[in-house]
């Protein structure tokens, strides 16, 4: 293990790649059995830290982590959680903007695992489909519980809206603040981190403009 090539890696937040690294087999054991080993795992890290977890307000501490991981923090990391978006027939031929703004985003870091938190804001131009609303905030709720960068979070939820608007026309801006940032290594509290991604006409630069323009004016 490279431990200087590690923390180099962490604090400069690289993604390898759009996906999510996931392995073949990560959903081979069920939910049950994933949370009984973390448990496992983490009463063992917290003894190593030398707590006494005979003491009533430790010893439930390990099942509480392992069970809010894998039901709450990490449950988009299951193809099974996405959230099912029925799309309907654009009847009504709106083609002008849509923009849903300032989603919750409760993430964690991949990197150190804590948390990313802030806000995203989408914006659509619809062809043919248009979805619910509150679709929109329940895709972006699934892609942030995972591990994550910043810059694939605001890419997966791109990507999914795209394919389910079946339109390239599609902006997503992410604005949040990492714990990891704030709280260690360089311990700033105030910086944010922005990220957009695009397609179609959002290329140009005045279709941007109006979005952001519009994000202004709440
Ligand atoms: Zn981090």
């Amino acid at each position: 293990m490279d431990i200087e090539k590690i923390e180099i890696q962490g604090d400069q937040h690289i993604a390898t790649s759009l996906q999510t690294p996931l392995r073949d087999d990560a959903f081979s054991i069920s939910n049950a059995e994933k949370i009984e080993r973390i448990q496992d795992h983490f009463y063992k890290i917290m003894e190593t830290l030398g707590l006494d977890l005979t003491d009533d307000s430790l010893s439930g501490t390990p099942y509480r982590y392992a069970k809010m991981y894998v039901t709450e923090l990490f449950y988009g990391l299951d193809p099974a959680n996405r959230p099912k978006i029925s799309t309907f027939e654009n009847k009504y031929g709106y083609q002008k903007m849509l923009v849903e703004q300032d989603i919750n985003i409760d993430s964690s870091c991949e990197h150190h695992f804590l948390p990313i938190v802030g806000n995203a804001h989408v914006g659509y131009i619809p062809k043919d489909k248009v979805v619910g609303l509150s679709k929109i905030n329940r895709l972006v709720d699934y892609y942030a519980h995972r591990p994550q960068v910043q810059e694939r979070l605001c890419l997966q939820i791109l990507n999914d809206l795209q394919n389910t608007l079946e339109t390239e026309d599609v902006i997503v801006v992410v604005q949040a603040k990492h714990l990891c940032v704030s709280s260690r290594g360089i311990k700033d509290k105030d910086s944010l981190t922005t990220t957009q991604e695009y397609g179609g006409v959002f290329a140009n630069a005045d279709r941007r403009a109006e979005f952001f323009n519009l994000l202004k004016n709440k």
